[in-house]
């Protein structure tokens, strides 16, 4: 692996900030039916870019998370919040007016809900696809505390890829997500490929934050053993001064590295550069699968 000593942001690593009027449409569009989206409260990268498209990924069940993994920005705290019985109608209608043709539906963690949340995943998949009929549905999930029962109740809404980010490699985990357990995040993913017939299954990771090119190697195994089809992989962006510093920025050819490492053992479809997130261009994959079986 290429070490970059400078944790001086690279020539790469620079991204367009989207055209201002689109911004702010979206904005007003998500203010307007309180709904919340991931882009904005992880402070994406890519936000400007999505916007402007316009496309963004929702975030369910509030902006509040009950865990607290070192490299989110998104809110954390304890108090229940309400969940919104508009949200699911309210998520619908923005994908109908926005045009989308592939909607990216996650959550912040609900630990203090019995079902983890799964029923506003279910009841939000079922109201797009109302509305929409066409649309492919991508879910990007927590883990549930490996509670199969959550997980069914979101399968059997159907969606079309279950998204579960394993984030990090094993021995970043009680640094990066302290309250998730590795092997629980990878038998979430064997269990959705089993469970739900036809599923694409799908994860992520960052990288830079201390890992080595051996350890990211070993987790893509371990994601195909798990049945996973698709894998992303980034660069790890600190989104504010209070989250985990940048251990190394990854070169282009790290990336691809990896990238022919993951199709070399199998894995269908690998995602990997410094701006890949989990959500971005997810459409591609939905493309891929039904067209070109890449
Ligand atoms: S990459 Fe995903 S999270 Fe980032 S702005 Fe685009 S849709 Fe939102």
């Amino acid at each position: 692996m290429v070490k970059q000593q400078t944790k001086r942001l690279p020539s790469w690593l620079s991204r367009p900030i989207g055209q201002p009027s689109k911004l702010h449409d979206m904005k007003n569009i998500l203010r307007s039916r309180n709904l919340h989206t991931v882009c904005e409260s992880a402070r994406c990268p890519n936000i400007g870019e999505c916007f402007s498209k316009p496309t963004a990924t929702f975030m369910i069940l509030g902006d509040v998370c009950t865990r607290g993994c070192g490299f989110c920005s998104v809110d954390k705290g304890t108090i229940p919040l309400f969940v919104d019985p508009l949200e699911p109608h309210n998520i619908a209608i923005t994908a109908k007016e926005l045009g989308l043709r592939h909607l990216v539906i996650t959550s912040v963690t609900r630990d203090d809900l019995t079902d983890g949340g799964a029923a506003q995943f279910a009841l939000t998949i079922k109201a797009v696809k109302d509305t929409i009929p066409s649309i492919s549905v991508e879910v990007l999930t927590p883990d549930f505390k490996g509670d199969e029962r959550a997980l069914k109740i979101v399968l059997d809404a159907r969606p079309d890829i279950f998204n579960h980010n394993i984030e990090t490699v094993p021995s970043l985990y009680a640094k990066v997500r302290p309250q998730a357990d590795y092997k629980q995040s990878l038998q979430l993913i064997e269990m959705a490929k089993k469970t739900a017939g036809g599923v694409i299954t799908k994860s992520g990771l960052m990288v830079g934050l201390g890992e080595t090119s051996d350890e990211v190697k070993s987790v893509l195994k371990d994601l195909l053993n798990a049945g996973c089809d698709a894998v992303t992989i980034g660069q790890y962006l600190r989104p504010s001064i209070k989250n985990l510093e940048v251990q190394e920025y990854i070169s282009l050819e790290v990336f691809k590295e990896y990238e022919l490492y993951g199709k070399e053992i199998g894995l269908k479809h690998v995602y990997s550069g410094p701006f890949v997130r989990s959500s971005y261009n997810a459409e591609k994959t939905v493309i891929r699968e039904r067209y070109t079986c890449a």
